[in-house]
């Protein structure tokens, strides 16, 4: 049997994620809302940025699309 190998993960650049910009009234983060895996929550509360859990990633995209100031990227592990 093989473990299902994960070859990609989301990773928050917090120098480009403000939740403040993205969601004034609430601070919540969109792209955390677009992760229906919950890998991506914003551990600290509203208006924090938020944290991945890369180990559960499933590197699907979901976050990125919806992450208007394209703070989250995509790493790939060769
Ligand atoms: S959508 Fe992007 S910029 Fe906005 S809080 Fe979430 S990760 Fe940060
Ligand atoms: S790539 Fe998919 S699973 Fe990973 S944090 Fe983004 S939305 Fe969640």
């Amino acid at each position: 049997m093989q473990l299902q190998s994960k070859k990609s993960f989301a990773m928050v650049d917090y120098a480009k994620c403000n939740p403040k910009q993205c969601d004034p009234e609430t601070g919540k983060c969109p792209a955390v809302k677009a992760c229906t895996h919950k890998v991506l929550t914003q551990i600290d509360g509203a208006f924090e940025p938020p944290v991945v859990f890369q180990d559960m990633c499933m590197g699907c995209w979901d976050c990125i699309e919806a992450c208007p100031l394209e703070a989250i990227e995509m790493k790939h592990l060769t």
